[in-house]
This record gives structure tokens, C-alpha cells and sequence, in this order.
């Protein structure tokens, strides 16, 4: 029958799961594989233990936050000390954002942590102290909460039987029906989507869930999945081609055969078997992080014990590292020559401090790189060191002096540690 006009069309059947038998397999063994494979983490002993599902609920929401661009092994030791500080939302609510910061310093994207808070305080003035019960409340009312982190709250927290879809899903469901379309693409995203949630084991959803997950972040990894050990391995097309796959012009089994199909690899980019099933995902080329430059200066003064003590100023409530400390910085044009961004630092710092600073003052320590997700920031580092006091206009960016050890525990990037 004709779909009605405005319909998009289905995707052609390989690249589909429809058969109900297959699907009811593979729930049952990637689900046999995870009970017995999955790993012991924090968030997942705190969630299977917990009664209360408001408690649950903050428990995942916590860890999923957490988790977005950062390694479960570096979350597991931040997310220890988030949950004794502040095991409750009504907790998190009453907490400052500087202790919010200064817990979350050197696990990166600041935001996450300042976000997290703002939700907990809505969901304790506005939702009455009562996480939202679906994943469509839970994107709806939480700020910071996209599509993912709810599916994964609420199919984890409450049962709900909800797909999710983050790296790790798109690189096996890919896989797994050979879809080699741009998987950043939202029309390959909605479809990623489409099946997410068409798997999902109805009964244990955040099982399936964290199950499918935890092949891709172990077994189905980027550069050299382990197929043999695989459990849904009789489930996957890419690997079916790539033991059977026929060299062109022979048509291979597993060619979708339709015409201009918009999850198939670009015709310009067609399987290459050295690659295997890495052939899969594909995504477009990426853009090329901006690069930057930065000025930053190290005071350094004694302190009143004769330890010596440092300069640190907040950065802008909004934008890049919101809200965090640093050593007084400078952005630097580009291709600037050593002395001119000795002078324009020189400049800076006198204008900033009202001391004589003079540019041949400085000494030039050395550089520091750090990639940010999509800067390439290098740090110029120059110290001075004081032997008076400086008192700083609050007016123009509140600024503290700090011991060593004390700065280590304030709220600082990573970048700011490293320089
Ligand atoms: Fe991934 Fe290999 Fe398993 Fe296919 S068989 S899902 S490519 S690990």
C-alpha cells in the first residue's frame, strides 16, 4: 500500500531487525552475556540496592551526567565522593556552585556539574523534591537532560521500556546491520533510534540497556573488536561480511541492492575489506579544532608563613570553563612573536594590578598544550614573582592568593594544573 504523502519511507530490510525470532535471540544473549560479564560499578551496585526511586533516579542521573564525554574509570572516584557529599537531590539542591566546581575540577566540561545543580534545586522548588517518572518528563522538565540521559534514567531507575542511543549504540547497532551512511546524521540517528527502541528487552530494559552499552565500550570497541568472544556475533551483518563478503563486481549477499539507499556507505566509499567491520560506523570528516593561544602569568609572592603563594582570578560566570579559577590569562593573537606577547601580558598584568610591571619582568617558563574538545589551547607561562602585596580591584574579577596546596583543591581546570 502507498504511505501516506509526508511518510518517510522504511529502510530497506537489511539494515533492519524484523524478525521477531532474531530480535527475542538477541535480547536473550546479549542479556546471558551481561549478567554474566558486566562490570561491578558504583552507580550500578547503588541503583540495584536502592528502594527509593527518587534516590534511584539521582543515583543513574549523577553517573550518566558524569559519564558523557569522560572514561568510567575516571568517573568512578568522582562519582564515590559527589554521592557521599551530596547523596540526595534536596542535598545537591543546597550545595554551592564553588563546591559543585571544586568537586567536579579535572573531569572536564564544567558545565555538567553546574547544570546538575541547577536541575537538582528546580526538581526540589518546582517538582515538589519528585524526579519526573518517564523519559519524556524527564527531557522535558530537567535542564541538561537530552534525549539519552532521560532514556537512560528512566529505563535504568524505573523500567520504562526505552531505547538509548550514545556512542558506544551507534558503533554496535551500525555494525550489526551494516549501515555505513554518516552516523552523525540526524536521518541515521532517527533510524539508530527507531531500532534502540524496537530491541529493547521489555523486561529488562536497563539491563538491555547498560548491556548494550557495555559490548561496545568492551567488546564491539573502535579499532579492533574482539568478534570471536562476541555474544550477539551470529546477530551481525558486518561480520557476516566480512567472513563471506565477495570481492565486486560478484554481487555480495549482504548488498542492500537498493538503489541510492541512505544507509548504505556513500557509493564513493564502498566496503573495504582491510578495514572489516570497522568499515563501520562512518562518520563525516570532523571539523579541526580551532587553535588558540593564551598568555598566563604564575604571581608568585611569599606568604605570611613563608610558603609561597599564587595568584588565582575567576573566570566568567558563562562561556568556556565557566565559574573556574585560573592564573591571570591573556588570549594572544595569532602568530604574535615572543616579545610582543611578553609585552601585551606586561600590559595586562599593570593594568590589571596597577603595579609597574615591565615586559622584561616576566620569565618565561615554558608552554603548555591541552585540547579541549574543540580547542587546541596552548598556554604561554611566564612567572613573576612579588616581593610587596597587591591589592586587586574585586570590581574587576574576584582573584585570591593561594598556597599550593590550596590551589590544588579549588576549583581549576586541568589545563590550569598542567601550566
Ligand atoms: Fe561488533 Fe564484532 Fe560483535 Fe559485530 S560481531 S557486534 S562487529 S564485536
Amino acid at each position: 500500500a502507498a504511505l501516506p504523502a509526508g511518510t518517510p519511507a522504511p529502510p530497506p530490510a537489511p539494515h533492519l531487525f524484523s524478525d521477531p525470532s532474531e530480535i527475542g535471540a538477541l535480547r536473550r544473549n546479549l542479556l546471558a552475556w551481561y549478567d554474566g560479564c558486566k562490570r561491578d560499578l558504583p552507580w550500578r551496585t547503588l541503583a540495584a540496592a536502592e528502594t527509593d526511586a527518587d534516590r534511584r533516579a539521582y543515583a543513574v542521573w549523577v553517573s550518566e551526567i558524569m559519564l558523557q564525554q569522560t572514561q568510567v574509570a575516571t568517573v568512578i572516584d568522582y562519582y564515590n565522593r559527589w554521592m557521599q557529599k551530596w547523596p540526595t537531590l534536596q542535598a545537591l539542591a543546597q550545595a554551592s556552585l564553588e563546591e559543585v566546581n571544586e568537586l567536579w575540577a579535572g573531569l572536564g566540561y564544567y558545565s555538567r556539574g553546574k547544570r546538575l545543580q541547577e536541575a537538582a534545586k528546580k526538581v526540589v522548588s518546582e517538582l515538589a523534591g519528585q524526579m519526573p517518572r518517564t523519559a519524556e518528563d524527564l527531557q522535558k522538565l530537567l535542564p541538561g537532560v537530552g534525549r539519552y540521559t532521560a532514556g537512560a534514567i528512566a529505563s535504568i531507575s524505573y523500567g520504562q521500556a526505552t531505547g538509548v542511543v550514545d556512542g558506544n549504540v551507534i558503533r554496535v547497532l551500525c555494525r550489526l546491520r551494516c549501515i555505513g551512511a554518516d552516523s552523525s546524521s540526524p536521518a541515521v540517528i532517527d533510524r539508530l533510534w527507531d531500532m534502540a527502541n524496537a530491541l529493547v528487552d521489555r523486561s529488562r530494559p536497563g539491563d538491555f540497556n547498560q548491556a548494550l552499552m557495555e559490548l561496545g565500550a568492551t567488546v564491539c570497541v573502535p579499532k579492533a573488536p574482539l568478534c570471536g568472544e562476541c555474544p550477539v556475533k551470529q546477530h551481525c551483518r558486518a561480520r557476516r561480511r566480512k567472513l563471506f563478503g565477495k570481492p565486486t563486481p560478484v554481487p555480495d549477499v549482504e548488498d542492500c541492492g537498493v538503489g541510492g539507499c541512505p544507509l548504505c556507505p556513500p557509493a564513493t566509499e564502498p566496503w573495504d575489506s582491510s578495514l572489516g567491520v570497522t568499515n563501520f560506523p562512518r562518520k563525516a570528516a570532523k571539523k579541526q579544532p580551532r587553535v588558540a593561544r593564551t598568555g598566563t602569568c604564575v604571581l608568585e609572592r611569599r606568604g605570611c608563613h613563608g610558603a609561597p603563594e599564587y595568584l588565582i582570578v575567576q573566570r566568567p560566570s558563562s562561556g568556556l570553563l565557566a565559574g573556574l579559577w585560573e592564573f591571570p590569562s591573556l588570549p594572544l593573537d595569532q602568530g604574535l612573536q615572543e616579545e610582543k606577547q611578553r609585552e601585551a601580558l606586561a600590559d595586562h598584568l599593570r593594568a590589571w594590578t596597577g603595579w609597574p610591571v615591565v615586559a622584561g619582568g616576566l620569565r618565561f617558563v615554558g608552554e603548555v598544550v591541552h585540547i579541549f574538545s574543540h580547542i587546541h589551547q596552548t598556554y604561554v607561562v611566564y612567572s613573576l614573582p612579588l616581593d610587596g602585596d597587591v591589592t586587586l580591584d574585586p570590581a574587576l574579577s574576584p582573584s585570591r592568593w593561594v598556597t599550593e596546596e590550596e590551589f590544588h583543591a579549588s576549583a581549576v581546570s586541568t589545563a590550569m594544573k598542567k601550566v
